[in-house]
């Protein structure tokens, strides 16, 4: 079973939609002609449709032959980077500083894809949700949607998501049970001090003293704190004190990133950053007060569906191409909250050797429309082996 041949055959017109949206990308929560041009093909292809959900976001349900109340949610996203593109082919983008930098155009049109031959063949029993999300760059459309009663409205028993990536070769797929991408936060760290001459630093307390020992601080509680077989990240990536070689200043700030995998360790370096940092603040005599904004969670997937996942990647790709423990990345992916309501898995399709060999979100990305028939196999195989028909 690798990639289904009428799905092959319709590379030409899926390349067509994916050059199309390219052209035409949208930031989160704004992909009204996106969604608009989703919509309108589930429709011609006589697929209910439903708009409006999570703001953008739409949902594409169509039941299969037979009497089966299993179903089965697939997710695509479909928003574009706030980042100006640096290609210069044809189909680049037509608007400044908007871009598809993540390859989103690719997953929409993937799923389209296996939505048009489904609607077709319909050839499993029971329930398909054509998840079209909007917002993933930060602005959590898949949350949205799950607040907008998404699987309250179109319960799906498990649900599967799918990136493209391009330190994979086209033509392999990856994924992990476990968490497969990081949960993402925030933090913003204010200092209080008593600024003054600085060549009469006795008469002030000093933020910049404050700040970088609060720095260190955070250090130990990756090293120390942190069980060292979980991974954790704490970068502070920016720190504004001060505006003159002669004076200490009165106040500052200070903010970056934290990483993890696990809920208990992300409790407590939240934790344990507040403590640092108030406590050291107050032993050079200053004060800090801390702003910690959880983000995204962990993307975790499900030991049996990641399982599934991977049969069928295997049996659309050809066995050795499915690496089963890949290593998780740092960074972070909405379909996190889908998976924390249901049971499913999220895995990433290699896109490596098409004219693109640079990273997502590098300006001069390209989604490799090589693998639209195997992204479109890979949905279409996951309702047909999942729902299948009783023979
Ligand atoms: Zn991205
Ligand atoms: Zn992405």
């Amino acid at each position: 079973m690798p990639v289904i041949n009428s799905i092959a055959a319709m590379k030409d017109e899926m390349t067509e939609w994916r050059r199309d949206i390219h052209m035409h990308p949208e930031l989160g929560f704004e992909e009204f002609r996106t969604s608009n041009l989703v919509a309108e093909k589930l429709e011609a292809w006589g697929i209910e449709v439903h708009r409006g959900v999570g703001q953008t976001g739409v949902v594409g349900v169509l039941k299969g032959r037979g009497e089966s109340d299993k179903s089965i949610g697939l997710r695509a996203d479909m928003d574009a980077l706030p980042m100006q593109e640096e290609n210069d082919f044809a189909y680049k983008s037509k608007h400044d500083g908007k871009f598809h930098g993540c390859g989103h155009d690719g997953h929409t049109t993937m799923l389209l894809g296996a939505a048009k031959y489904l609607a077709e063949t319909k050839n499993f029993d029971g329930t398909v949700h054509f998840i079209f999300q909007p917002a993933e760059e930060g602005k959590g459309g898949g949350k949205a949607m799950i607040e907008d009663g998404l699987f309250d409205r179109f319960a799906s028993d498990e649900v599967y998501g799918m990136h493209n990536w391009p330190l994979l070769g086209a033509g392999e797929a990856g994924l992990r049970t476990g968490p497969m991408m990081a949960a993402a936060d925030e933090f913003k760290i204010t200092i209080k001090a008593t600024g003054g001459h600085a060549a009469m630093p006795h008469h002030t307390v000093d933020p910049v003293i404050i700040a970088t020992q609060i720095v260190q601080g955070f250090q130990t509680l990756v090293s120390r704190n942190t069980n060292p077989l979980h991974p954790a990240v704490i970068s502070v990536t920016q720190m504004h004190i001060g505006s003159a070689f002669n004076v200490i200043a009165h106040d500052g700030w200070m903010g970056g990133t934290v990483r993890t995998f696990d809920e208990s360790v992300r409790d407590e370096i939240e934790t344990g950053m507040a403590r640092i940092a108030k406590s050291v603040a107050d032993a050079y005599g200053g004060e800090a007060e801390v702003f910690y904004r959880r983000g995204y969670p962990a993307t975790v997937n499900h030991e049996k569906q990641a399982e599934k996942a991977a049969r069928v990647a295997e049996a659309v790709l050809g066995q050795g191409k499915v690496d089963r423990d890949i290593q998780p990345v740092m960074g972070a992916e909405d379909f996190s909250y889908m998976l924390e309501k249901r049971p499913g898995a999220y895995i990433v399709l290699g896109q490596a050797g098409g004219p693109s060999a640079c990273m997502v979100h590098n300006p001069r990305y390209d989604f490799n429309d090589e693998i639209l028939p195997v992204g479109a196999s890979w949905f279409a195989t996951m309702v047909e082996t999942e729902l299948k028909r009783a023979s």
